[in-house]
């Protein structure tokens, strides 16, 4: 830093779009970014950045910025002092502790995570408080806690390099995940890693692929159980592992051995032999370039949305996890799971207690766990497990939601059938939003607050490898703007006093003093503090002490609940919803390189809209004839519960019978208006994945 406003300063920080949780280096001068560059010492993305974390950014000081907190009146929101809206909100919810629900932010801090979280629990007196994890992984995390006692990538980005081969299931790296695809790409180049994978969609890496399937949406464990067959069938499967490490297993191989391999490969519309050759490639996958002799070839499983978004996600990852099992890919280096986490912060915002059925560090209520809490809060918390998201919006119907408090989300967005969620916002009593726009849920609102993002505050992230890693303040606030746990904190002091809690609970003076209380109060994150980050960089969870250096992949010794568990699964019906005469085509959503999930951020910015403007509708050639569609052409998509307008790409990428449409919102159009709200049942994460549809050329009017 310099007082001199010539100089140009740099800010080391993280960068704030997906999971992989790349350093940044933020450059500044007169207060102002001036561009971004990577981080060459950053240890999980070695110098490379994506084209978001690159030119993303200028949605920090764009001038749709909120600067000062809105309360509507008459009808209209309209500007407020903070005393003024942080008053009405405080005597508006104590009307409400009974009928309440919280969104917290995976784009936000691990502080103001874990201070939401305290906030909901100790003055609102409920545990319903979710994020978006809900609308990705909920149901891989389902799974793994369940087979394994942990919901979390097993391994580091790493052990991608030093894999022999990689399994890459229903995700497609290159646009969700750049960087990580970058290092599966040098693993593949430059060590002669082979690499398997799984997409209805022929993404770019499948032309670095030994084995591509393209199975029919829905189709997947009927796939994985079906690489498990052929395993078995050639002898395989690690059986000291499964022997020393596993239960259930004879349960489950009864089911796989149901169905041949054929019947398997049948069922989901793809070639037996690719099918055996997948599964001969992960479970003994031939050493890669460079591996010590004395070191087993390893297979890293990584998946993303394509297998978790369906209304039966959980039994898809409990397919996969039973793989990994199967073949012993735990617990060494070059292999282990991954579900790929979507954005910046979901890892953290999970870890600090944003979920309804554990408290940060993902404890249980168990008397002995919250007896600790209540012994650090000084007053009582509760114990029942809490209502999910996707629930929370559902029952905006019933009454039992009926006031809201929402950071950094925008559900009128994320949510399936827009139309539908859109109603029931429209219901609830009293609606808070706080966030950097007037986005579309912003807009219902009854108080808007306005945050500052991540470079206007101090803090911590943790990515996809459970590296924590630092963030820092590089320009001034935004108009009036706080970071998130001083709102939450202004405001549980004005209401603490109310309901019986000490206000010295949110007196916190830093985002490190935040820090300091949460690792004293999560046994993986003890040994971290913002000293050690300073000095060391970020550190991978689980690290239980000062002293420990921090976990590059878990279950060497043990998995957390003892033994690993097989599941037997079965494939379900395919899809909640499927094709028919009016709606004769299969909707796949997903994302796209250049924009940031639903665009609220990524919009703002002219050189990411300068590469996609407008909501591309990728279409089968066959189909494109048959609908009399071009390349190029304006198209409309319907479902049953909305449509949309986009642009026709025409390429065999996709399978027959299918459209894909990334659900981010351009021109007034988004794909979550088709979506249908039909959810998994263990884990409530809405089948986003497959629903029916039409297209046609749009008309000129
Ligand atoms: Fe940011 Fe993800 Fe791109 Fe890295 S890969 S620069 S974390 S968006």
């Amino acid at each position: 830093a310099t007082g001199d406003r010539e100089m140009e300063r740099k800010t080391v920080s993280t960068c704030p779009f997906c999971g992989v949780g790349c350093g940044i280096v933020v450059h500044t001068r007169d207060d102002r970014i001036t561009w971004v560059d990577d981080d060459p010492a950053n240890p999980s993305s070695r110098g490379m950045l994506c084209v978001k974390g690159r030119f993303g950014i200028p949605f920090v000081q764009h001038p749709d910025r909120l600067t000062t907190p809105l309360v509507r009146r008459d009808g209209e929101l309209q500007p407020a002092s903070w005393d003024e809206a942080l008053d009405l909100v405080a005597e508006r919810l104590l009307d409400y502790r009974g009928a309440f629900g919280s969104f917290a932010s995976a784009k936000a801090t691990n502080e103001d995570a874990f201070v939401q979280q305290k906030f909901v629990r100790l003055v609102m007196g409920t545990n319903n408080i979710d994020h978006c994890t809900r609308l990705c992984h909920s149901p891989s995390v389902e799974a793994m806690l369940v087979q394994l006692g942990s919901g979390a990538t097993s391994n580091s980005y790493i052990d991608y390099e030093e894999a022999s081969c990689l399994v890459v299931v229903g995700c497609d790296p290159d646009s969700n995940h750049p960087v990580i695809a970058s290092r599966m790409r040098k693993a593949v180049d430059d060590h002669g890693t082979k690499l398997v994978v799984v997409n209805p969609k022929r993404i770019d890496l499948a032309s670095r692929a030994d084995v591509f399937l393209q199975p029919a949406p829905g189709t997947d464990v009927a796939l994985f159980n079906g690489m498990a067959r052929a395993i078995l069938d050639e002898g395989l499967e690690d059986r000291g592992f499964i022997a020393a490490r596993t239960e259930g297993f004879e349960a489950w191989r009864a089911v796989v051995m149901e169905r041949t391999v054929e019947e398997y490969a049948q069922a989901c519309g793809v070639d037996p032999h690719a099918l055996r050759l997948a599964a001969r490639l992960y479970a003994r996958p031939p050493a890669r370039r460079g591996l010590p002799a004395d070191e087993r070839p390893g297979s890293c499983l990584a998946w993303g949305m394509g297998i978790t978004q369906h209304t039966h996600g959980t039994d898809n990852a409990h397919a996969l996890i039973n793989l990994a099992l199967l073949a012993g890919q735990l617990g060494r280096p070059g292999c282990g799971i991954s579900p790929l986490r979507g954005q910046n912060n979901v890892q953290g915002c999970g870890d600090a207690g944003c979920i309804p059925d554990s408290l940060p560090g993902y404890q249980p209520y168990r008397d002995d766990v919250v007896a600790r809490f209540e012994e650090a809060w000084h007053a009582g918390i509760p114990r029942e497990p809490g209502i999910k998201a996707t629930d929370m919006v559902e029952r905006i119907a019933t009454g039992e939601i009926r006031a809201m408090y929402i950071v950094g989300e925008n559900p009128l967005l994320s949510e399936p059938n827009l139309a539908h969620a859109g109603d029931l916002f429209r219901r609830l009593d009293f609606l808070v939003v706080q966030d950097l726009f007037l986005h579309e849920t912003a807009e219902l609102a009854d108080v808007v607050l306005p945050a500052c993002s991540f470079a206007e505050k101090d803090g911590t992230f943790t990515n996809s490898e459970r590296r924590v890693q630092r963030v820092r303040q590089a320009v001034p606030r935004v108009g009036q703007s706080r970071a998130d746990w001083e709102i939450i904190c202004d405001l549980a002091r004005r209401m603490a006093p109310h309901v019986g809690v000490d206000p010295g609970q949110f007196a916190y003076r830093s985002a490190a003093d935040v820090f300091a209380e949460m690792a004293r109060l999560t046994p993986q994150l003890r040994g971290i503090s913002y000293e050690r980050l300073e000095r060391e960089g970020g550190i991978q969870w689980p690290c239980p002490s000062p002293d420990h250096p921090g976990t590059r992949y878990l279950y060497a010794q043990s998995f957390p609940r003892g033994l690993g568990k097989f599941v037997p699964v079965r494939q379900a019906a395919p899809a909640a919803e499927l094709p028919d005469a009016d709606y004769p085509l299969i909707l796949n959503t997903g994302r796209v390189l250049y924009h940031w999930h639903g665009g609220t951020l990524t919009r703002r910015v002219q050189a990411l809209l300068d590469q996609v403007s407008e909501v591309p509708v990728t279409i089968h050639p066959g189909e494109a004839e048959r609908f009399g569609i071009a390349d190029g052409d304006e198209v409309v998509v319907r479902s049953r519960r909305g449509r949309l307008t986009g642009r026709a790409i025409v390429t065999d990428a996709v399978r027959a019978g299918s459209v894909f449409v990334p659900f981010v919102k351009l021109r007034e159009s988004a794909a979550n208006f088709l979506t249908n709200n039909a959810y998994d049942e263990p884990s409530r994460i809405p089948e986003y994945k497959v629903c029916a549809v039409r297209v046609e050329k749009k008309r000129p009017r």
